[in-house]
């Protein structure tokens, strides 16, 4: 979603409202069954159904163990503050979201490195991620561009705010982290943490590899290939 839209329905919202999960710290629906990897999708309907109630609040899983952040390199959710909102007269919170943009320009593939350049989304480039929310905007043009000059691979979004429309989706970490069991948690980030970077063959495969290599693998290329990887710094 980018900056300053606002869809007219919230799939999460009501699906916290009328009882189909829980809202995780993430703001993300987390459920028992599946933690927080489900898609939600809703009907417009002037049926006169009968509304059923939001889960017992006791029920919750989400611990606020916060783990949702730390595999989310885009920094989305603010890791202090908290939102509360009334729906249907009651309340319900989770972290506080960060400029849209942090999720388009890291889960919509236009870069996808980690900080700590230890590991990465499955998205291959490695353009820097801003700290600040008013410099997202400002670093979409030329990561889209470079996006654009890339092999393309399979999968993605429609998505009109790209150009070709097509997004290609390489993150959902914050989805796929949480899980009811804590230590189901931990050994997913760990195993993230530990699996090394993704890089792009010419053919438009791409594959995990280590960081060192991964560097010395950019360094290989030729200069107009690598600029849609990285920035390059001046010599
Ligand atoms: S990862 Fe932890 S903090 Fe985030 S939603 Fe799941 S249980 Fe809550
Ligand atoms: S999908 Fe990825 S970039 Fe987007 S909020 Fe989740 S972890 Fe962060």
């Amino acid at each position: 979603m980018a900056a300053g839209y606002a869809p007219p329905i919230s799939h999460r919202y009501l699906a916290v409202r009328s009882g189909i999960g829980h809202f995780g710290y993430s703001g993300n629906i987390i459920t028992k069954e599946y933690g927080s990897a489900i898609v939600l999708a809703s009907v417009v309907t002037d049926a006169e159904l009968i509304p059923t109630d939001p889960l017992p609040e006791e029920e919750n899983y989400c611990d606020e163990c916060k783990l949702c952040l730390s595999v989310c390199s885009s920094g989305y959710v603010d890791p202090v503050e908290k939102v509360t909102l009334t729906l249907g007269g009651k309340e319900f919170s989770y972290g506080k979201r960060r400029s849209n943009s942090r999720c388009f320009l890291v889960c919509g593939g236009l870069t996808g490195l980690n900080a700590s350049g230890k590991w990465s989304t499955w998205s291959p480039a490695r353009f820097k991620i801003p700290e600040k929310d008013e410099d997202f905007t400002a670093a979409l043009p030329s990561t889209i561009e470079a996006y654009l000059g890339r092999p393309k691979f399979e999968g993605g979004f429609f998505i009109c705010l790209i150009p070709g429309s097509r997004m290609e989706y390489t993150c959902s970490n914050c989805h796929f982290v949480c899980h009811p069991d804590k230590e189901v948690r931990k050994a997913r980030y760990k195993m993230l943490i530990e699996s090394g970077v993704v890089i792009q063959e010419p053919d438009g495969s791409r594959r995990a590899i280590s960081p060192e290599e991964a560097k010395e693998y950019l360094k290989s290329m030729p200069l107009e290939r690598r600029k849609l990887y990285e920035s390059i710094p001046e010599e």
